[in-house]
């Protein structure tokens, strides 16, 4: 038998790796799922297509045949027209893209006017770094919308701060952290009815919604919800790393950030990532089907987790927030848990997180868990999804309740 180790995209579904009879538990897809082997597949099948996607020879039109496919298969898990895909790098972009170039249209219509644009507190760290691009570059006002104690936007407190100056509202769908669901549908609603109260000629408001973390186990339908432009992350859905999208609703009109290449009808110029959006596609149609069934696991891997830990650490430590989440991230606080918690699970083969990934890198407390009440405590996400044994987290449960 060959050796698999020694070709990376071949390796099996769940990595064995560490001592013999020691698996390790990945429980951190909120930071990354695992690559699914099919989208896998579709990689690996489109590195082998030599042509330029903008090449009109038979080379060519095979490469943009993948993305047109792939851009279909994203439009479709979000019921969403093909046109309305843009491709990007990842999330990341998508929401540097949407964020800032909302604003870059609307300030060209609305020159020395100071403009405002709306955030949650508990947005992802590439949404609240696009903000702050344009309060220093471009003196925007910034103002973050009031939470419940769980992050959760006061949807009743929204109107106050929605004037003639707001060109952007961003607000995401489930939160990185805590997988806390926010109201989109009530934002969408608040949204066009602030639209329709300006008239026809006014300042381009734009809503924007990071999906992120939703998108594994919720149906979306952006346009029906009220959202202007959603962005979305293929690693997040068990695809490659480095591809995402932003859905936009038609009309809707962005800046791109690099004016040059003219891909992604000139909003994210380059030669595009053939084999990496392939996977991507491959991925979102996989999610298409399976979806119910991730959710409905994803529900009773919660509930299993939910029970042990509480029974074996007899309530020391318990769920960070009582707000809906979706049902892959569970957020747990408790006396002994933190960074120092996840680096022992680590050596124990267990894969967790104290917050964000991106926040860790930044080794800065998470804004995140500083806008919720608990947020003083410590904490450790868990993270699971497709693939993931409920033995994995009744053996995560019972390790946690021995931290004291
Ligand atoms: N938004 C959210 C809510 C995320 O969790 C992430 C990934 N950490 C991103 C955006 C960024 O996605 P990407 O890694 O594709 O840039």
């Amino acid at each position: 038998m060959k050796d698999s180790r020694k070709r990376p995209f071949c390796q099996p579904w769940r990595p064995v790796v560490g001592w013999p009879h020691m698996s390790r538990a990945y429980l951190d897809h909120a930071a990354s799922t695992p690559l699914d082997p099919r989208a896998a597949e579709a990689v690996v099948r489109a590195l082998a297509v030599a042509g330029n996607p903008s090449s009109v020879h038979a080379e060519g039109r095979a490469a943009r045949a993948l993305i047109e496919t792939a851009r279909e298969q994203v439009a479709a898990l979000v019921a969403a027209p093909a046109s309305s895909v843009v491709l990007t790098s990842g999330a990341t972009e998508a929401n540097a893209i949407a964020i800032r170039g909302a604003f870059a249209f609307a300030a060209r219509r609305a020159p020395g006017r100071r403009l405002r644009l709306l955030a949650s507190p508990v947005e992802h760290s590439s949404v609240m770094d696009a903000l702050q691009v344009l309060e220093r570059d471009h003196d925007a006002e910034i103002v973050m919308l009031p939470v419940d104690d769980d992050g959760v936007v006061r949807i009743e407190g929204v109107p106050a701060f929605l004037n003639d100056d707001v060109a952007v509202v961003a607000v995401m769908y489930a939160n990185n952290v805590t997988g806390v669901l926010q109201p989109v549908e009530a934002i969408g609603a608040l949204v066009a009815a602030e639209r329709t109260r300006r008239g026809k000629d006014a300042l381009p408001l734009v809503f924007i919604c990071d999906a992120v973390q939703a998108a594994r186990t919720e149906a979306l339908r952006p346009f029906k919800s009220g959202i202007d432009v959603l962005t979305l992350s293929s690693h997040k859905i068990h695809g490659p790393k480095g591809v995402g999208a932003l859905i936009r609703r038609p009309g809707v009109i962005l800046e791109p950030l690099v004016a040059a290449g003219g891909q992604e009808d000139g909003l994210r110029g380059g030669t595009e990532n053939v084999a990496a959006i392939a996977g991507f596609g491959a991925a979102a149609e996989l999610l298409v089907g399976e979806m119910k069934n991730d959710a409905l696991a994803a529900s009773a891997l919660r509930g299993a987790f939910l029970n042990r830990l509480a029974s074996a650490s007899q309530g020391r430590i318990r769920p960070a927030v009582s707000a809906p989440t979706v049902p892959g991230i569970v957020y747990v606080v408790g006396h002994g848990l933190g960074e120092e918690a996840v680096m022992r699970l680590d050596s124990q083969g267990f894969a967790v997180s104290a917050g964000s990934a991106c926040d860790a890198g930044k080794r800065r407390a998470s804004h995140v868990l500083a806008a919720m009440r608990g947020g003083r405590e410590g904490g450790v996400r868990v993270s699971f999804g497709r693939g993931t044994r409920q033995e994995e987290l009744v053996a995560l449960a019972d390790a946690l309740a021995a931290f004291r």
